[in-house]
């Protein structure tokens, strides 16, 4: 299989290459040529089989020119070995008579990165192990993507890791699962600006070309495709535990960056057929007003209490805008430049038609997501963290309107790792997993950097000598 760029003036790359791009030369994001559809039948094989063996069926046909099977059923053994239950990685809690929360927080930096980050670090490994080439990885954070990136590359032999977050817009917990991790080849960066700053950064960093050439730059955020493919698998996994493929099985998701609403939409294109699929966005929400008006603006980004959704660039939807258009390079890249200009743009009417036909979008205020917090645990008993009460909120409300059928609020945190947000919202405190107490007390490392792109690529080039 061949990756394609959504701005259509990169090369066509294989699985291997597109791994250690990342971020495509010309600034777009890869996808593949093509998806490999499974049939009903084939679909129906897999209800009930264990996750490994799902995942085992739903990534090869995306990577086996870099992998034989043995090697890639070792890799997600591996990746998944040392989540909290093994045997059941993502559990499905029973809500409402037609309501279910899919647990995405037995990983171990409790948040739903880690079921993608801890297949990505065996395929860095893997395609290591192949080549001898170096390789600095790079990514920017709004919280919990660069714990789950620390913890699955700290093994990693011969890498250089830096991630970089927004400087007192993480919270405690948050920033200790980073900082505590301490060893040469890793640096946590605390960049002066918002996340927004730290993800422009880093794909400024993508367009230097003596970076990405001599330091074998790659990126660990969603911009990379390896980042997207393991998370389809628990869409697919949770969709046949709920009867799929006969019965459609809607998702609502706790949306920042759009990776892993992609990574559903790919199972679909897959052949697998699902219901509606609900973005729940915090008060950024420059998504619900897109769905709305087919307008995307962007505002300033404001710290809510849901802080891995604070985000006004979902650069993952670029990927979204390639499919429903047709897979128009050209008009993504007019869009992407406009936005980049201006600050904006739009697509038409069939494309916004057909984006409809996908998704409903709501969005949630803190106030509205402490309430949601509260609701979940007097009506079902069942606490949520503040990402996965959005979702909630965004299910009430698609209810309200109508919406029927199964449907699965994604939980992407442990509520420890918000706790202070939880416990204000039900008076409650919040039951702290013993992982997470021996991170609280374990000393700090962390680099303060000026939001200044010079400073960062100076810091990054004298330390990876
Ligand atoms: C990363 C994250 C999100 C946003 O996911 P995207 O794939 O960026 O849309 C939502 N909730 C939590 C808890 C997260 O860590």
């Amino acid at each position: 299989m061949r990756y394609v760029s959504t701005r259509g003036l990169a090369p066509t790359l294989s699985f291997s290459e597109v791994v250690f791009a990342g971020l495509a030369e010309d600034g777009g994001l890869y996808v593949p040529e093509d998806y490999p559809v499974m049939s009903l039948q084939e679909w129906h094989r897999l209800r009930g089989k264990p996750y490994a063996e799902v995942a085992f069926a739903i990534m090869r046909p995306f990577m086996h020119q870099a992998f034989d099977d043995a090697t890639l059923r070792g890799m997600i053994e591996r990746a998944y070995s040392g989540f909290s239950q093994p045997d059941n990685i993502t559990p499905l809690i029973q809500v409402g008579p037609e309501d279910w929360i899919l647990e995405l927080f037995h990983g171990p930096t409790l948040a739903f990165k880690d079921y993608a980050m801890q297949m990505l670090a065996q395929i860095f490994e893997g395609l290591l192990a192949q080549q001898h080439r170096p390789l600095t990885i790079v990514g920017a954070t709004s919280g919990d993507t660069g714990s789950a990136a620390l913890h699955a590359c700290r093994e990693i032999q011969g890498a250089q890791v830096f991630i970089l977050h927004p400087h007192g817009r993480v919270s405690e917990v948050q920033r200790k699962q980073m900082t505590t991790i301490i060893a040469p080849h890793i640096r946590n960066i605390a960049l002066q600006g918002t996340f927004d700053d730290c993800q422009a950064m880093v794909k400024q960093l993508f367009q230097d070309s003596e970076a990405r050439k001599n330091w074998g730059l790659t990126a660990v955020n969603s911009i990379n495709w390896a980042r997207i493919l393991p998370q389809v698998v628990y869409y697919a996994y949770a969709a046949l535990a709920l009867g799929a493929p006969e019965r459609k099985v809607s998702f609502t998701v706790p949306t920042g960056n759009f990776g892993n609403m992609f990574a559903c939409f790919v199972a679909q294109k897959m052949g697998l057929p699902l219901g509606r699929c609900v973005v729940a966005s915090n008060r950024n929400n420059i998504l619900t007003r897109f769905f709305q008006t087919g307008v995307m603006h962007a505002r300033a980004v404001e710290a809510s209490v849901s802080p891995s959704m604070d985000i006004q660039v979902s650069s993952n939807f670029e990927r979204m805008l390639f499919e429903i258009q047709s897979r128009s390079a050209t008009i993504v890249k007019n869009q992407m430049d406009s936005f980049k200009k201006t600050g904006e743009f739009s697509v038409d009417s069939g494309a916004l038609a057909a984006l409809r036909e996908h998704y409903d979008a709501f969005d949630a205020t803190d106030a509205q997501t402490a309430d949601m917090i509260l609701i979940m645990e007097q009506k079902t008993g069942y606490l949520c963290d503040p990402h996965t009460a959005v979702g909630c909120a965004a299910v009430r409300r698609w209810r309200k309107l109508g919406g029927a059928g199964v449907m699965v609020a994604l939980a992407c945190a442990h509520p420890s790792k918000f706790d202070a947000v939880v416990q204000g919202a039900t008076g409650k405190p919040v039951v702290v997993p013993e992982r997470l107490k021996q991170t609280l007390l374990a000393p700090e490392k962390v680099n303060v950097l000026a939001n200044d792109f010079g400073v960062v690529r100076d810091f990054i080039a004298a330390s990876r000598r």
